[in-house]
């Protein structure tokens, strides 16, 4: 960063030290000047004062030696003496005479008449001692006497008087002058000490003011560095720091603040950071904590009827059972199962069919006490647990509640549809003492429902048990009882109506058990088509079918057919097409010589693979046949909309043709139905005169029954059939 610099801290430095140097160096100077002049005034108040002091001490003394010789002069008794005496006052006197002559002339200038009265009487003693020595040469010793004591002495003592008046008073002023010089130095003395002390002061104010502004800034920026090192926040400093000055520390100060901002910008934008991350942790933690609740849900409740479900019921089921153990009471399992929902499903989809399940689970819950578990066990089946109970009479009343409940019909999006439950009842302790007993018994007495013709309940008992059991061995039996060749096909003849011929036979299917003997379809072909079996066993059934009529055709028996019953789970992929194809290919048939029966529960479904294999057989040549007409939603749709050559009006239909007149209309109008729509019309179960005559009258193309024959062995059925044709032929 550049700043515009005035005085740096160095240049400050340097001025300081400078200024001290300059202000010793001055002190020095001047002190030193301030010595010299008062030295040199003292010397010059010395000189002044004490020069003539001492001058005057010198004359006074030479005056003293004067008198002293002028007063030993006339004590002499000699001349020689005398000579040499006025020989030395001679000399004393010119000398004395040489020293005072000046000093009056100075003298004359300040003390005029001092100065005039010293001369006047140094000229007098002057002229005594010329006297008196003038005389003493002569020996006149008592005249020299006479003027030293008579008129000299006046002389003397005046010039010794005033010699030394003048010397006390140069005393004075001398002394006077030595004070005035020493005040004078004192005061100088004073004015240095002041002019240093002030020096000394600008001095030290300025390093006081440059330190403070050193310092001030230096812990003001050491405080924000601490502050922002502890990481604390700036309270008590105040940042950015202001940036006081010109110099390094207020660049060093606007260097930190740029920092502190770089900081506070990478701060501020770390804690975006750290605040978006946060929310967004937060965010994930309540999605996860949802997708939580959810999967806890969804383990424990169903999540269409949001009623608890098979685990949830189970677990019920084990607290009643618990209850009822301490209790001493009973525990009753339903095991509910909606009649004909795979109706509902396929005829009006799959949402008509979740509405049903919604709205039967809301009646559900209605008819059974608060307390009560309504559980769904998954598909259209229900469980129902009723606890804490006394007489089994409790869990009929509520089975029949139920009953009850589902009486009125559905609203399914506008469909008016009734549905009726079938139910199982298996009761703690006696049918099962834990849940999952409990559960499959309560399974089996729901299909002793269904069988005592839906809508009703059933207790479990053993003989839905043995059923069960029987069920179950069948199972286990059917397998592999293609390879073990137990099945057999039974050959029932189709009669024309008109002319009595037989025009084919329908294949029926027995089964020989090693155990049970022959057992009918009835028994075995729903446990096939459950376990999947029926797929392997109809193509046996295709094949063996094909090749007796093969071998039929051989012996000349060529005017005719032969039908198989095919399951709907036999339609599932393309083997039947393959297997028909396969079949009429390897036996040289011509294709509308094999009929194909199959009944309406294949149609319901409305599966595009089931239109597309009969739309295959049919344009291969082989013909379909609707079978058991009249049992199920006898659609007229769909004997429109699939490519069928016949129509089969099921037994219960033609068994009271003679005398029930609903059944009589029904049959008929299943006729011109038919008629009408090109189909030929087989009426199965015919076992009466009555029954042929009044089929015949309605123009019914193909009749079967007992009346012409029971279904028979292959040989038994050509040894019957083929000789007597082959004779009409
Ligand atoms: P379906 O196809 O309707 O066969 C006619 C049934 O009526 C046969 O029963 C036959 O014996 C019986 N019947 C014929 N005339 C009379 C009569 O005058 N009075 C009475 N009471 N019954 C008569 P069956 O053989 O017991 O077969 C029952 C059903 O089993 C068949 O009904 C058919 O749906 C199925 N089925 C038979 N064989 C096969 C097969 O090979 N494959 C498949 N998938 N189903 C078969
Ligand atoms: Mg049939
Ligand atoms: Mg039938």
């Amino acid at each position: 960063m550049t700043r515009a610099r005035g005085l740096t801290l160095r240049t400050k430095l340097l001025i300081s030290f400078a200024g001290v140097g300059l202000l010793v160096i001055a002190l020095l100077l001047v002190g030193n000047q301030i010595m010299r002049d008062a030295a040199t005034r003292l010397e010059v108040a010395i000189t002044a004062q004490v020069r003539p002091l001492a001058r005057l001490n010198r004359l006074q003394s030479q005056i003293s030696r004067i008198r002293v010789l002028e007063i030993e002069l006339p004590r002499l008794t000699d001349l020689f003496a005398v000579s040499d005496q006025l020989e030395l006052l001679g000399a004393e006197r010119a000398a004395f005479d040489r020293d005072i002559v000046p000093f009056i002339a100075e003298l004359k200038a300040q003390q005029p008449s001092e100065a005039a009265s010293l001369d006047e009487h140094w000229r007098r003693y002057q002229s005594d001692l010329q006297n008196a020595a003038r005389l003493a040469n002569l020996m006149q010793l008592d005249a020299v006497q006479r003027i030293s004591t008579f008129e000299s002495a006046g002389r003397f003592k005046t010039i010794s008087r005033t010699l030394k008046q003048l010397a006390e008073s140069t005393e004075l002023s001398a002394n006077e002058a030595l004070k005035r010089a020493e005040s004078q130095q004192a005061y100088q003395r004073l004015l240095f000490s002041a002019t240093s002390a002030v020096g000394l002061l600008v001095l030290a104010m300025w390093f006081a003011l440059l330190a403070r502004s050193v310092t001030d800034r230096v812990s003001r920026l050491r405080d924000a560095a601490t502050v922002i090192a502890e990481g604390g926040h700036a309270g008590a400093v105040e940042l950015p720091i202001a940036v006081v000055g010109t110099d390094e520390l207020a660049d060093l100060g606007a260097a930190f603040n740029a920092m502190q901002a770089k900081i506070n910008a990478r701060e501020q934008a770390l804690r975006s950071a750290h605040d978006e991350l946060e929310s967004r942790v937060a965010s994930r933690t309540h999605e996860l904590h949802r997708a939580n609740e959810r999967l806890v849900h969804q383990a424990q409740y169903d999540g269409l009827t949001h009623l608890p479900n098979r685990m949830l019921a189970l677990d019920r089921l084990s607290q009643a059972i618990l209850a009822a153990q301490r209790h001493a009471n009973h525990v009753v399992l339903i095991f509910l199962d909606l009649d004909d929902f795979k109706k509902v499903n396929d005829t009006l989809g799959h949402g008509a069919g979740d509405a049903l399940l919604v709205q039967a689970s809301q009646r559900l819950r209605h008819a059974v006490r608060a307390d009560d578990t309504v559980a769904r066990h998954g598909g259209d089946e229900f469980l129902v647990i009723l606890g804490g109970l006394k007489s089994l009479e409790d869990a009929e009343a509520v089975a029949e509640k139920i009953v009850q409940t589902f009486a009125p019909s559905f609203d399914l999006d506008g469909s008016e549809v009734v549905v009726t439950p079938s139910m199982g009842l298996a009761v703690y302790p006696d049918d099962g003492d834990n849940p999952s007993m409990l559960l499959r018994n309560a399974d089996l007495a729901m299909y002793d429902a269904k069988d005592a013709g839906r809508n009703t309940y059933r207790y479990f008992n053993q003989q839905v048990h043995d059923s069960s059991v029987r069920r179950l061995a069948i199972e286990r039996q059917l397998r592999g009882a293609v390879q073990r060749n137990e099945f057999e096909l039974v050959y029932q003849p189709l009669v024309s109506t008109s002319t009595l011929e037989v025009r084919g036979a329908e294949a029926l299917l027995r089964w020989r058990s090693p155990i049970d003997g022959v057992v009918a379809p009835e028994h075995f072909i729903a446990v096939a088509e459950h376990t999947g079996l029926i797929v392997e066993i109809g193509e046996w059934v295709l094949r063996t079918a094909c090749a007796q009529l093969a071998m039929w055709r051989e012996l000349g028996w060529t005017s005719f057919g032969v039908a198989v019953n095919v399951s709907p789970r036999q339609f599932r992929g393309d083997s039947l097409l393959a297997t028909v194809r396969e079949c009429l290919s390897a036996n040289e048939l011509p294709p509308g010589f094999l009929q194909i029966e199959v009944t309406e529960g294949l149609l319901i479904r409305n599966q595009p693979e089931v239109r597309e294999t009969l739309v295959a057989l049919s344009e291969m040549g082989v013909r379909l046949a609707m079978d058991d007409f009249g049992t199920g939603y006898s659609s007229l749709s769909y004997l429109k909309r699939f490519p069928f050559d016949a129509l089969k009006i099921d037994r219960e239909f033609v068994r009271d043709v003679a005398s029930d007149p609903d059944d009589r209309a029904l049959v008929t109008a299943a006729i011109r139905m038919g008629r009408g729509l090109g189909l030929s019309v087989t009426a199965e179960g015919v076992e009466t005169e009555e029954q042929l005559a009044f089929l015949a009258e309605q123009e019914c193309d193909i009749v079967q029954g007992h009346l012409f024959s029971e279904p028979l062995p292959a040989s038994e059925f050509a040894a019957r059939w083929l000789v007597r044709e082959m004779v009409r032929v």
